[in-house]
């Protein structure tokens, strides 16, 4: 932070009222996250009600961590527990945490830039911020915080040693640029491109554009590409000339950049408005890439520095890997691999993440010399601090400045000159069911370090992206009532995707039930630490004594199976808390409404047995066609819940929803609705695709690539024909995998480079053959893509007469799942 803002400065700022003691001593520290809180007593805690968690609830831990200024928007109830706390109370927290960080942006004198646009705005941010590093020191937002929170937090990560300052703007409303504005102050604006990510709350896409330019209110330069009209022309409209920078391929602006692409890369021209020339050569021959490296050389340009200085600096700049992955390692380990440049906001991210996975032995980071401005024994001071905060119980240092840590560090920790030398030393590290955070700065090539700790992956990878499963969860929570509950259904490996991992992320994003098919599946995840409750819906008798042991809640669908399990409960002197599955139309399991007097006979002989919930599943909660029996189904299910309730002491809940019906029938939502294929980012209904996000995505690689001339028959059966000269790729990933042999003969497609391949002949076992006569340049190892983003499973499905689910579920066990956040 920049400067430390005394109590009183701070009460003025935000017009709070004060309750509690009055303290003097100013904050140096701003957290909403009790679990990041490192120096406590110099830490404001402001206490946000967000979705997922209310940080008022946390005020007692935060007073344990011994902070005393506390932000809030209603007060503890028993105030008299924090004697020594001073609270100031606003009426939004969110606000009050923007104005802070406006009074420390107006601390800075130094110039700021402001990235906002649909795409490339992280990329740009951390290129910039990688070429401006090599004159200046910078600040910059940590990963993506661009929102109304992660703004105000980012400012509070600019330090007094900092030259510069380059911040991420992301809107998804009206009206929340111009606070964004307001907290920011940029002297110089990037608008990266307008695309239609994020439409959704916007009427239509002038509005946006009207929205994300309100940041560059007070810029004293705006840097655009004049390729793109509708920028081009409403920036134009509200800007004078002499503050609008475009640049473009064609001749006319205030920079040309023509791209001329090679074997090995791009040559970018550069035509200066005095008719100057300079060639830049970069390794990126993308699109994408390519626009936001032309972004940021100009940017560099408007800022002063020398052509000469940018091109020695252009081949530093990598892919950006925002991604934190979670990868299987060895012997059991499991690995987060960081490949995210290396300073101590970034490591914040990292720690956290890891904080979050399900406890291992121990927790060990393996990490380079940071690449942090300012002070090196004030950053490893601070790196030593977080790692206690985090409790590490092993750190091992690569680098010659990272031995500092040694001086502030109590911890274990082990230290190397280089990589190769701690590659040489793993092995005496004994790992072992460890959790293995690898984050290292680029020159380091820390990817050899994950390589070898790595279990070694067949071809084929199903990834899964844990932001969109949060994206999908609180896309469905938001429209659901804030009392009603979310019983997530993990069954089947939670639709392929794996469900200790994915329960665990939805313990964080706090689900309320989880729900598995079998009793098996449910000690799984009771085995790895999952403390929700779990529904079991179809136990099998032979597993009683596990529902009990694991405190798992069986599913009740049959007087005979109410006897039994009553029985079985009753001999062995145990409780069990079960849920009543009412049978009003789907005709698979449940009470039919004339097995209700047998059951309330049954729930007063077994007091064993303690009715948590009753639901009842609908049939055709996706189409609009069976509507009337759905609302049937809900009427026959309310009276037959409400006789049986009648006899009970409490009211257990109530639920009929799946991911289909939340949609379609919020007003059924009860007490709890049961969320499965929607959190996996389908929507079954086909009414929200653009709100949700797949969350996974299926790739292999190319085995091999052949010749083929017109005639020639390809794999089992010559089923496969070339209709003309051409070449085809096998492909790692056959039917054992799961991908269904009804692909073959040109039912499936997959993508490589971006462009679709089709599947000649039949799926194989273990292998498949693609046609890849239209595409140039294809290479063995290259990817491919099964399914995801780019190639909705919906499609997939229908293609070969089927439904997402099967699809999902299909995927073998053989195929490695890869966890990441991006
Ligand atoms: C699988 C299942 C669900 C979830 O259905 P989706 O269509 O995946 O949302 C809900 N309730 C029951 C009883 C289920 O078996």
């Amino acid at each position: 932070m920049l400067k430390p803002i005394p109590v009183s400065v701070m009460q003025g700022l935000l017009q709070a009222e004060v309750f509690g003691s009055k303290s003097e001593n100013p904050v140096s520290y701003i957290s909403t996250d009790t679990r990041k809180i490192i120096y406590g007593p110099e830490t404001l805690f402001v206490a946000l009600s967000g979705f997922k968690v209310d940080g008022h609830a946390y005020l007692m831990q935060a007073y344990e961590q011994e902070l005393r200024v506390f932000v809030v928007e209603t007060l503890p109830e028993h105030l008299d527990r924090y004697p020594e706390a001073t609270f100031l109370r606003v009426s939004s927290s969110v606000l009050a945490l923007q104005q802070l960080a406006k009074y420390q942006r107006e601390q800075f004198e130094k110039p700021v830039i402001a990235i906002t646009g649909s795409n490339g705005k992280t990329i740009v941010k951390e290129w910039l911020g990688q070429l401006l590093s090599s004159k200046y020191q910078v600040a910059k937002s940590p990963k993506s915080y661009n929102s109304q929170t992660g703004v105000p937090l980012s400012v509070f990560g600019i330090e007094p040693s900092h030259q510069l300052a380059i911040l991420e703007a992301g809107i998804s409303r009206p009206h929340e640029m111009e606070l964004l504005e307001d907290i920011i102050q940029p002297d110089l604006g990037i608008f990266t491109t307008i695309g239609t990510a994020h439409a959704e709350g916007f009427a239509d896409e002038t509005e946006k554009l009207l929205e994300k330019i309100k940041l560059f209110k007070r810029s004293k330069f705006i840097i655009y590409r004049k390729d793109q009209a509708k920028v081009k022309a409403v920036l134009q409209q509200h800007f004078p000339a002499e503050r609008l920078v475009a640049w473009s391929d064609q001749p006319g602006s205030d920079y040309t950049l023509t791209v001329k692409k090679q074997a090995e890369g791009s040559k970018i021209t550069l035509m200066k408005p005095d008719l100057g020339v300079y060639t830049f050569q970069t390794a990126f021959t993308d699109e994408a890439s390519l626009e936001n490296l032309r972004h940021v050389i100009v940017t560099a340009l408007t800022l002063g520095m020398e052509e000469r200085e940018i091109s020695e600096q252009l081949p530093f700049l990598a892919a950006v890997e925002m991604r934190l992955s979670l990868k299987s390692g060895q012997k059991g380990c499991l690995l987060i691999d960081d490949t995210y440049n290396n300073d101590l906001a970034g490591l914040d991210v990292a720690l956290e993440f890891m904080q979050n996975q399900r406890a291992k032995r121990r927790k060990i980071l393996i990490i380079s010399d940071l690449l942090q401005a300012g002070d090196q024994h004030s950053v490893y001071q601070q790196l030593a601090d977080m790692l206690t905060h985090y409790q590490l119980d092993l750190v091992v240092g690569v680098g010659n400045r990272i031995p500092l840590l040694k001086s502030y560090y109590v911890g274990e920790s082990l230290f190397y000159g280089n990589t190769k030398e701690a590659l040489e030393s793993l092995a005496t590290l004994s790992l072992e069911d460890d959790l293995i955070l690898i984050k290292g700065a680029r020159d380091f090539a820390f990817e050899q370090i994950v390589d070898s700790l790595q279990e070694k992956l067949h071809g084929t990878v199903l990834e899964i992206n844990l932001n969109a499963l949060r994206n999908n969860f609180s896309f469905y929570k938001k429209r659901l009532a804030p009392s009603t509950k979310i019983m997530v259904m993990v069954k089947a490996f939670a639709y392929g995707g794996g469900a200790t991992e994915i329960a665990h992320h939805l313990a964080q994003l706090k689900a309320d039930y989880l729900a598995v098919a079998y009793t098996d599946e449910g000690v799984a995840l009771r085995n790895d630490q999952i403390q929700l409750p779990i529904m079991v819906l179809n136990p099998a008798p032979e597993s009683f004594g596990n529902l009990i042991r694991n405190k798992l809640e069986p599913v009740v669908y049959s007087c005979r199976f109410f006897a039994q399990l009553g029985a079985y409960c009753k001999s062995s002197g145990a409780r069990l808390a079960v849920h009543l599955d009412l049978d009003t139309g789907m005709r698979r399991l449940g009470f039919a409404e004339e097995d209700l007097e047998e059951l309330l006979h049954l729930i007063g002989k077994f007091p064993e047995l303690e009715i948590a919930s009753f639901y009842t599943h609908l049939a055709g909660a996706d189409e609009a066609l069976h509507e009337n029996f759905s609302r049937g189904q809900a009427e026959l299910f309310m009276q037959m819940a409400s006789r049986i309730s009648d006899i009970l002491p409490d009211t257990p809940l109530r639920h009929i929803l799946n991911s289909a019906g939340i949609i379609r029938y919020p007003e059924y939502q009860m007490d709890m609705v049961r969320l499965g294929i929607g959190l996996y980012g389908i929507e079954v209904n086909g009414l929200h695709d653009e709100a949700l996000q797949p969350v996974s995505r299926l790739k292999t690689t190319i085995s091999q690539i052949k010749l083929l001339k017109k005639g020639d028959t390809v794999g089992y059966g010559r089923k496969g024909m070339m209709s003309a000269d051409g070449k085809i790729a096998t492909i790692a990933l056959g039917y054992a995998d799961g991908y269904d042999r009804r692909f073959s003969n040109g039912k499936g497609q997959v993508m490589i480079h971006g462009k679709i391949a089709s599947v000649i002949g039949n799926v194989c076992m273990d292998m498949t053959m693609v046609d890849i006569s239209h595409l140039e340049e294809v290479q063995e190892g290259d990817e491919v893509i099964v399914y995801g983003k780019e190639l909705p499973l919906k499609d997939q499905a229908a293609a070969i007469g089927t439904i997402s689910y099967e699809l999902l579920t299909n995927i073998s066990s053989r195929v490695k799942r890869v966890y990441y956040m991006d």
